[in-house]
């Protein structure tokens, strides 16, 4: 068996139960394999991929709290930090009753090597809780981030560990759990990423994944000769990465004629109004019912649907697993030329290799969403430096961070005989850092 096998039947082995964490890990090493064959010797000596694919340290805590009517309830909270070989561990936290620790640490993992694609010294990590933030009051919001930072708080900090939000944490509850670790540490520190602008955040760190998406899509439709100008595009989702990413779109030339969320979809044939959507997701935190009321060229359709709309470009923008085979299927039959995860991990393994197959251009998450987290590094910077930097700076810097980040990935694919497969170069020239770095600090 090859060594990439022996270490998948591990992870599998000792690992039950975490079919996200498998496939994760699964399309990673098999992708590596091509430089694992080049280095196969030293690789198994250090065991090099049984400590990749192992969290240098996993945690899961307690979080009890009380509801408006005097109810206690308890949730679970995990931090996973995996890997801090070429910085302090970095990554959302995501609230949702789908989270569990499987679903942590195939976050984790891929956040390990799109932290390392941004080329900024940031290693991965991630966490959450299986709390539903739907429906809660501001003061159980609160009640929840605290009781929940009151754990975590005693492992993290600027230079050991910076969350930052993800499904569910949003800039409410990033502050809540701020203000939280600030009183128990007695300490003013860029600790937390995503955070208020008056209170150490970074401008654009709220547009910078959506944008950063259309960025690397941009760059990677001009090295073919095409824009995104006049383009149809359809979005899923309706959060944070959705409408940002729908705004640049539209900035771009192109029209996106869908969103949706976890009950339903819109199409709407005069292009998404992102001004209503910021309107009814962002402020009101109202369904998409609201948004067809509100807009006669719309129309609400129930349960899943986005991938079956007219589209020259797709951007699944909400979940894991979100864009099955079928809908790959019915994507290519309906002439899509490209897709961009802004999702993590949102394509099915084998709908990944029929786009593949089929030479869609196929924009892989670690790669694409990666604009996300860059500019939470950046916040990070302007943290250390106690500066603020405009807009236009930061922008300028997400816009250069992504182009970069193409045709790293670009050159990795090509330099392994891989052209155009950005699963593969993404894999690659994110992880070769990480074991150089690995590498050279010893066996830890
Ligand atoms: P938000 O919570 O802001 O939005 C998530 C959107 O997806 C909502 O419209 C939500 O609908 C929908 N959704 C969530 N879960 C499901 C589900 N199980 N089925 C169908 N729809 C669902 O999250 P973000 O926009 O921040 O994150 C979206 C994705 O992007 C995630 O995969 C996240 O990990 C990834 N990502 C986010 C980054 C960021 O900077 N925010 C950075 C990099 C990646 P509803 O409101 O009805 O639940």
């Amino acid at each position: 068996m090859s060594y990439v096998n022996e270490v998948i039947d591990r992870v599998i082995r000792e690992n039950p139960n975490e079919p996200e964490f498998h496939q994760a890990v699964k399309e990673v090493l098999h992708s590596l394999e091509p430089v694992v064959a080049q280095h196969e010797a030293q690789f198994r000596r250090d065991a090099l991929l049984e400590r990749l694919v192992n969290p240098e340290r996993q945690l899961k805590f307690r979080v009890p709290w009380i509801d408006d009517n005097g109810q206690v309830h308890v949730n679970t909270g995990y931090r996973v930090q995996f890997n801090s070989a070429i910085g302090p561990y970095k990554g959302g936290l995501r609230l949702h009753p789908s989270v569990n620790l499987g679903i942590i640490k195939f976050l984790g993992f891929e956040q390990i090597f799109k932290n390392s694609l941004t080329g900024l010294p940031i290693g991965g990590g991630k966490g959450g809780s299986d709390f539903d933030p739907k429906g809660k009051s501001d003061r159980e919001i609160m009640a929840f981030c605290q009781s929940f930072m009151t754990e975590l708080f005693r492992h993290i900090g600027a230079d050991t560990d910076v969350p930052a939000g993800d499904i569910g944490t949003g800039a409410r509850e990033i502050g809540f759990m701020f203000g939280q670790y600030k009183r128990l540490r007695n300490q003013f520190e860029g600790v937390l990423t995503g955070k208020g602008l008056h209170f150490g955040g970074s401008l654009a760190r709220t547009e910078a994944t959506g944008y950063g998406l259309l960025y690397i899509l941009d760059e990677a439709l001009k090295c073919r000769g095409l824009s995104l100008n006049g383009k149809t595009i359809a979005v899923s989702g309706a959060g944070n990465v959705a409408i940002y990413a729908i705004e640049k779109a539209h900035q771009l030339g192109a029209k996106v004629v869908t969103c949706s969320d976890s009950t339903g979809w819109i199409y709407d044939e005069n292009g998404i109004d992102v001004a209503l959507l910021k309107e009814i997701k962002e402020v009101r935190r109202a369904r998409l019912t609201a948004y067809a009321e509100a807009r006669p060229s719309a129309v609400y359709h129930e349960g899943r649907g986005v991938w079956s709309t007219k589209c020259d470009i797709a951007l699944p923008c909400a979940t894991q697993n979100e864009l099955h085979l079928a809908d790959a299927e019915l994507l290519v039959k309906n002439g899509v030329i490209a897709v961009a995860e802004g999702a993590n991990m949102p394509s099915t393994e084998d709908a990944t290799n029929y786009l593949l197959a089929q030479q869609i251009l196929f924009l892989p998450a670690k790669a694409a969403n990666a604009g996300g987290v860059a500019t939470s590094a950046l916040e990070m910077s302007q943290n250390s430096e106690r500066l603020h930097w405009t807009f236009e700076k930061v922008d300028k810097k997400l816009q250069e961070i992504m182009v970069n980040l193409y045709h790293n990935i670009d050159d990795a694919a090509k330099k392994y005989g891989f052209e155009g497969n950005y699963v593969v170069g993404a894999n690659i020239a994110g992880f070769e850092k990480v074991a150089q770095a690995m590498n050279a600090q010893g066996i830890v």
